[in-house]
């Protein structure tokens, strides 16, 4: 009966660590509000701030674009 006092003992809370090197934080180009935390290649969102449209940095310089 008192095996039980081992088992509560050696038992250890098992926290799911991420690593976290590779996330990125996404600011608001606007605002400079911060988006989210994350790992992405386009993002499409608004930004809840300053309410505006932001997008990921490679649409922008495909939008702001401009022919002379
Ligand atoms: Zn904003």
């Amino acid at each position: 009966m008192a095996a039980d006092d081992d088992k509560t003992v050696n038992e250890q809370p098992v926290i799911n660590f991420k690593n976290t090197d590779d996330l990125t934080d996404y600011y608001c180009p606007f605002c400079n509000q911060k988006l989210f935390r994350g790992k992405v290649t386009t993002f499409n969102m608004v930004c809840s701030n300053c309410n505006k449209l932001v997008r990921s940095q490679q649409d922008y310089h495909t939008d702001n674009e401009e022919q002379s």
